[in-house]
């Protein structure tokens, strides 16, 4: 099937049913009733915000359940669900008894594209355990720069099904896809794709390292022109070999080494391509300086060259792919600078929520006071520690599972030393950044890369990142 082929389902008088209320199942909802579908929406909670959404729906004629997720209603020809729910609830095993296929909010996406009469627009997507948010709006940035009307959408903020059924027209989508919607896209098409990166993430809700891996690949099924893979990560290159695409699409590595062909890379702090240029074995083509990256810290680049790729996959000029890096801000709380005090750089990157993440930021600074701590969601910190014992010029640690990490440092990097702040409350942040202080000397890094989930001591990476950038501001300000 050719990846623009707009699908023809008839709605009319379909029972669909759409599970759990929220960000993905009130739009899908509203869209499948407007074609005629007869929506039935289930939902586990059953308090006063689900009432109030439910009564919403049921004004137009949808059907909701509150307060039991679990049951299938007899008549369901087809399951829609929110993308988190995981896949072993009994709601998703009385499908598959009954014969009903389930999609997620990216196949329905998907399957309604060019219903509302617009062109379809093709899809490059992304997707990868760290770096999908930033290669996406890096990836926007470029399309935008080359005079295409695009947008960063999926698993980003901006909901597909908005994108595809909105009043805006586009000639492309910047797609984020995450593990979870891609267990529930079969017959996702892109254009063109790109696993950054693969290390062990949610394996609670996927089962297993293999299913997790399985699922990414998925981005890679029926691409037409190319397969992005990263050369560092030989599990990227293997997803790419078990993809069924369509005949013609390539695989292009992307390397921060010298690129051989069909890679993007980087020689002498310039970013070339040898993948679409004309002569591939003798030529390499010149996309942007490693200067243009912001930041140009190893792993970002790694990012841009993701994105390059998709982007040159899709026929973009090179002076676009630096114009759109050069234009690129980066979101708030990914290695974010704060302030400068005595020498010191305070940078937030409070959005490292896992030890891969942490292992890119701690490599991007030569001396640093590193602050971490949080909810481990099991991981463990020997290889993060042992990896960044040289850099350490001292640690701050906080938050439920400080003492793995403690532990890790004890075992791997006993010179180097540990505040162990011995607390979980929201004030700890600034006791955190004082002791960070302490030990900085000039020319270190100050540097919140947590590889912990935030949620024990803050509401989420957002507002523990806001708490390192408040406790900074104030100490600039006492000592300016
Ligand atoms: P995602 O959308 O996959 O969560 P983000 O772009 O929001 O990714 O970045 C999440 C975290 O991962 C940040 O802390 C960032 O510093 C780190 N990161 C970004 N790109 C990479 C990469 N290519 N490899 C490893 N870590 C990365």
């Amino acid at each position: 099937m050719g990846s623009q082929e707009v699908s023809t389902v008839d709605w009319q008088g379909k029972h669909v049913t759409v599970a759990g209320l929220g960000v993905s199942g009130i739009p899908a909802a509203r869209a499948l009733h407007e074609r005629g579908a007869l929506v039935t929406v289930v939902n586990d909670g059953d308090d006063e915000r689900a009432r109030a959404q439910a009564a919403e729906l049921e004004a137009l004629g949808v059907t909701v359940r509150l307060g039991d997720g679990a049951t299938l209603p007899p008549s369901t020809e087809l399951v829609v669900t929110a993308p988190g729910w995981q896949p072993d609830k009994p709601l998703f095993a009385a499908a598959a008894e009954a014969g009903v296929d389930i999609w997620g909010d990216v196949e329905l996406a998907w399957r309604l594209r060019g219903t509302n009469g617009r062109e379809p627009a093709p899809w490059l997507a992304v997707t990868g355990t760290n770096g999908k948010t930033t290669t996406v709006r890096m990836l926007a940035s470029i399309l935008q720069a080359a005079g295409l009307r695009t947008a960063a959408v999926g698993n980003i903020g901006v909901s597909l099904l908005d994108a595809v059924l909105g009043d805006e027209e586009y000639d492309v989508l910047a797609v984020e896809l995450s593990s979870y919607q891609l267990h529930w896209a079969p017959s996702l098409r892109a254009h063109s794709a790109a696993v950054l990166n693969l290390a062990p993430d949610h394996l609670d809700w996927h089962g297993s390292m293999e299913a997790y891996a399985a699922d990414k690949g998925r981005v890679y099924e029926g691409n037409t022109v190319a397969c992005v893979y990263n050369a560092a990560d030989p599990a990227t290159e293997d997803l790419v070999r078990e993809a069924d695409v369509e005949e013609g699409c390539r695989a292009i590595g992307f390397t921060l080494g010298a690129p051989g062909p069909s890679q993007l890379g980087v020689v002498d702090g310039i970013l070339v391509d040898r993948a679409f240029v004309k002569n591939r074995q003798k030529q390499a083509q010149e996309l942007a300086e490693v200067s243009d990256v912001n930041p140009p810290a190893p792993h970002n680049i790694a990012n841009a060259l993701a994105a390059a790729a998709l982007a040159r996959a899709f026929g973009v000029e090179p002076a676009a792919v630096r114009d759109g890096l050069r234009a690129f801000r980066p979101d708030a709380h990914r290695i974010e600078h704060v302030a400068d005090i005595a020498e010191v750089a305070y940078v937030d990157d409070s959005k490292a929520t896992n030890t891969h993440a942490t292992e890119a930021s701690l490599a991007a600074y030569d001396s640093i006071v590193w602050i971490a701590g949080g909810l481990a969601k099991g991981a463990t910190f020997d290889e993060l520690v042992t990896g960044a014992a040289k850099r350490l010029r001292g640690v701050v640690l906080m938050g439920a599972d400080r003492a793995l990490i403690h532990e890790a440092l004890t075992r791997h990097a006993p010179e180097v030393p540990v505040v162990d702040l011995d607390r979980t409350d929201t004030g700890a942040m600034s006791e955190a950044v004082e002791q960070a202080a302490r030990l900085a000397r000039p020319g270190d890094t100050v540097l919140l890369a947590p590889a912990c989930a935030s949620m024990d001591m803050f509401t989420n990476y957002v507002k523990r990142g806001e708490a390192f950038a408040d406790a900074v501001r104030a100490r600039a300000g006492t000592s300016a």
